[in-house]
């Protein structure tokens, strides 16, 4: 069901290609976030002058807001080849040996949902982050011993959405930590303008304001809004993207102009109607719903959180007067 979704952060299956097109190549490209952009254009022009690997770096914040792309930035400018694997496919020790012991000089590993590699596993990380060493335990019982291996200077880049699960020794092997913020609606509307020129689409300015208004401060679903109203566009035999057929689109996808769809309404509204507005706990407000803890958690809470529908205390989450009057506005619209 969440993969359905039109204003879902997280990669959707049929997205590669349009991924792989609009991703941003360099950092002229890449917008916003100046402070990450800062300290890794940094951490890059430095180990161009060692001549050594760079430094690892962990990055951080909600998905869909460009640490992939920035990623594939880092290592195109280090001229490195990059590696990429996501946590959760990491189920034995081996597979994570065999990555690294498979590293060229300088090359760059990027482990995405990081937090997702069981404990037991992401041990071999620490050795070999700190000196490019992998320390294997053979064998059981009073027999056991360690063997070493050594593997070549390379680049750690962790992504996480959930930075707060990382353990204390996994995080302390980063020597930057790079917090992504939800973007502002003046950098969506110029990754929305980049992309209408990559996709030869006409419009007006009125049109883009609006496009990135609901986007959810994220660029994988202002990209998504984009090629949805192109499509619009296409079938309705319009001219350019402007106010009104932006507005008739959104309608058609259930996205208001707060950039909610129907599935953050739908959570407030349980919050509201079968809590009174809360406080209620992740595990039952998943069960009500019928959504996985950690796809809330993850992907529908911080942006809900961000713009101050919810609220979350020690007991659980509240909805906010602001979420009860836009959920009134929102009824006579969508309903
Ligand atoms: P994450 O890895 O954080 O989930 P991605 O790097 O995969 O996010 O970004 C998703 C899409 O959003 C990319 O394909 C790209 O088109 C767009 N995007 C993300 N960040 C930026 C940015 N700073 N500038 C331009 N486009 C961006």
């Amino acid at each position: 069901m969440n993969d359905e979704r039109l204003v879902t952060p997280t990669i959707q299956s049929n997205e590669n290609e349009y991924e792989v097109r609009l991703r941003p190549r360099d950092f002229s490209e890449y917008v916003g976030q100046s402070n990450v952009v800062e300290n890794v254009s940094l951490m890059v022009a430095s180990s161009i002058k060692r001549l050594a690997a760079m430094d690892h770096a962990l990055l951080s914040g909600p998905p869909g807001l460009g640490k992939t792309s920035l990623a594939m930035i880092i290592a195109a400018q280090l001229g490195s080849q990059l590696h990429m694997i996501s946590g959760p496919a990491i189920e034995k020790k081996g597979d994570l040996a065999a990555i690294l012991t498979n590293l060229k000089a300088k090359d760059v590993l990027f482990i995405d949902e990081i937090h997702r590699i069981p404990i037991a596993i992401e041990e071999i990380l620490y050795s070999a982050m700190e000196d490019y060493r992998l320390d294997i335990l053979i064998g059981q019982g009073p027999s056991a011993r360690t063997m070493q291996i050594d593997i070549a200077p390379f680049t750690l880049i962790g992504a996480t959405t959930r930075s707060g699960l990382l353990s204390n020794p996994l995080r302390e092997r980063f020597t930057a930590i790079l917090n992504f913020d939800f973007y502002g609606q003046k950098d969506l509307a110029t990754i929305i303008k980049n992309n209408a020129n990559k996709m030869q689409l006409k419009y007006d300015q009125a049109g883009i304001e609006l496009m990135s208004s609901c986007a959810r401060g994220t660029p994988r679903v202002a990209n998504r809004i984009l090629r949805r109203v192109r499509d619009y566009l296409l079938v309705y035999d319009s001219q350019k993207i402007d106010e009104k057929i932006v507005k008739e689109a959104l309608k058609l996808m259930q996205i208001d102009h707060a950039g909610l769809d129907s599935m953050d309404r739908k959570i407030l509204q349980v919050i509201l109607d079968f809590y009174a507005g809360g406080p209620v706990g992740i595990d039952a407000l998943s069960a009500t719903l019928g959504e996985d803890r950690t796809t809330l958690e993850e992907v529908y809470e911080p942006y809900l959180l961000k713009e101050g529908f919810i609220v979350r205390s020690p007991r659980g989450r509240l909805v906010t007067d602001l979420a009860k009057n836009h959920l009134i506005q929102m009824k006579n619209i969508f309903n």
